[in-house]
């Protein structure tokens, strides 16, 4: 398609990925006029992450109020805390609401997407290659479940279950339960199990803080309130962002909220009686360090004697149970892996090729790096969604996707109005901003003495190191062309650019 009479020429779109991203991303389009598009979804529905996590204690540990999007607000949510299952019909809902299971192909994975030039040519597993202007990759990055390298794993007589692929089927009623993890994951799936089952053993690598929070149900009238007064939903929003935006100001400045953070850690820690279980549970790093764990009831249940914190080291798996380094067999009937996620996968093993042949793999050998979380040079015409250095920590990625969606849709308008063919990030501006990012990272609580799935491989967070309403504004704000490449109309591009 080239540039010459190309007024209102209408773009087409491949979306990578029907979870929370690419649903909002799906939304933006639709209201911004843009309607050619599909959305590549491998899995049987909408909902991502929400749709793959069903173990029993799933809650999201962000208030439901400000966990949404802005555009279906949901005056229905039945507790401050959702239900992982609540969130998925929610995601189900609004985007079958907005007309997206017509634009969807569910269980069709994308395996390839490779530049020609003048577009993107996207290939799925069964073969087939269709044509689109732009890719859009919403595939999120908690989806690919990390399996522990444990000796014996694959002996083990019983079920090996990762949390991520929880088999309702499985009746646990008379189960001793293994489980591997200490992570948010971990400690629910605990919290949940203890009293439903005979036994619970909890192997912990590395103990976690954790910060008390109560969940409470919406009553009858406060649903009604909400359904009847929409304003109140967004009042909700914005005093949960506020205070988002408070408790990150600890994540990235030392100073009194994380010392106020650490403080009612340390307390709550207090409410485990046994001095060794307290000594055992006790991290020796900042509080955040790695991702906050939030619970209502982990250190009650820890306490309970159907429930053991393991703190010797795993040495072997057997058949019938776990070997741990001081020598003790933990007699076990089901193992159950809570050992997290590949988070640095991102749209990866999918093989993307861009300009020269340049691929995925070769521009992150040195890991995930992109221009402003959502863009990457050599790859024109192609956005992320959440990606790297995006504001993920505790911090809900209906609102980070809505805020990239934004920038997406400017880019679009400027290409159906003619100013490109194709557009990616210059080398110099990507590595500038990258060298922004790393300079900020000594600040953030992220790097202060701990492991963690937030860590690349070159030891700094691959996160947004300030706060996320800074990363809003940024990515809110009209993009510099002096950072851009763009073919073929510099001249078109820079004068619409007012440059
Ligand atoms: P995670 O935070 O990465 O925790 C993994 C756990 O497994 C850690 O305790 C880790 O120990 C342990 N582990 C890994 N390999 C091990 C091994 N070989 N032997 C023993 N232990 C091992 O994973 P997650 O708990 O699934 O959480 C991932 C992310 O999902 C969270 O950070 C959060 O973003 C999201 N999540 C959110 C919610 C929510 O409520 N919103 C709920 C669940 C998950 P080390 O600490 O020693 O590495």
């Amino acid at each position: 398609m080239t540039v010459a009479g190309a007024c209102r020429r209408q773009p087409r779109i491949a979306i990578v990925g029907a979870g929370i991203s690419g649903i909002a991303a799906a939304v933006a389009l639709r209201r911004a006029g843009f309607g050619d598009f599909t959305i590549f979804e491998k899995g049987p529905d909408f909902g991502g992450t929400w749709r793959d996590n069903t173990y029993p204690g799933l809650v999201c540990d962000v208030p439901s109020r400000y966990y949404q999007f802005t555009f279906a607000m949901n005056p229905e949510w039945s507790q401050l805390y959702s239900t992982g299952s609540e969130i998925k019909e929610y995601l189900c809902r609004t985007a079958r609401t907005h007309g997206l299971d017509r634009r969807t192909e569910f269980r069709t994975e994308v395996v390839g997407a490779e530049f020609s030039g003048a577009d993107w040519r996207v290939t799925t597993a069964r073969g087939e290659v269709e044509r689109f202007d732009f890719v859009l990759c919403a595939t999120g990055f908690l989806h690919h479940p990390k399996k522990p390298d444990i000796p014996g794993l694959e002996e083990f007589a019983g079920p090996v279950i990762h949390s991520a692929r929880w088999d309702p089927a499985i009746d646990l009623t008379d189960m001793r339960v293994g489980v591997i993890g200490t992570g948010s994951t971990g400690t629910q799936l605990v919290g949940a199990l203890a009293g439903q089952v005979p036994k619970v053993s909890m192997f912990q690598r590395t103990p976690q803080w954790i910060l008390p929070t109560i969940n409470r149900a919406y009553s009858p009238l406060a649903k009604a309130l909400y359904r009847r007064l929409p304003v109140l939903g967004k009042v909700a929003y914005g005093c949960n962002r506020a205070t988002f935006a408070a408790f990150s100001q600890g994540l990235v400045h030392p100073g009194l909220i994380r010392r106020v953070i650490q403080w009612v850690v340390e307390r709550n820690l207090r409410s485990v009686r046994d001095p060794e279980l307290r000594r055992k549970l006790t991290p020796d790093y900042q509080a955040m360090c790695k991702r906050l764990v939030v619970s209502d009831r982990f250190y009650q249940v820890v306490q309970r004697p159907d429930v053991e914190l393991v703190t010797s080291g795993i040495e072997q798996v057997q058949p019938r149970g776990v070997i741990t380094a001081d020598g003790r067999r933990h007699d076990l009937d089901i193992l159950v892996l809570a050992t997290g996620f590949d988070s640095h996968a991102y749209m990866r093993p999918m093989a993307i090729t861009g300009t020269d042949g340049r691929t995925l793999d070769q521009a992150w050998a040195e890991g995930p790096r992109a221009f402003e979380g959502v863009m990457m040079p050599d790859f024109p015409n192609l956005f992320m969604l959440v990606g790297p250095h995006s504001p993920f920590a505790n911090h809900p990625l209906t609102a980070v996707a809505e805020a990239q969606s934004h920038r997406i849709v400017r880019w679009l308008k400027r290409w159906q109005a003619g100013e490109f063919d194709s557009v990616a990030p210059t080398r110099a501006a990507t590595d500038r901003y990258n060298a922004r990012l790393r300079a900020a990272a000594p600040g953030t609580i992220w790097t202060t003495g701990c492991q963690s799935w937030y860590l690349g491989k070159d030891g700094l967070p691959e996160l947004w190191p300030w706060n996320p309403g800074a990363y809003e504004k940024l990515i809110r704000r009209a993009p510099d062309p002096a950072d851009y490449t763009v073919s073929p109309a510099q001249s078109a591009f820079r004068a619409a650019s007012g440059k």
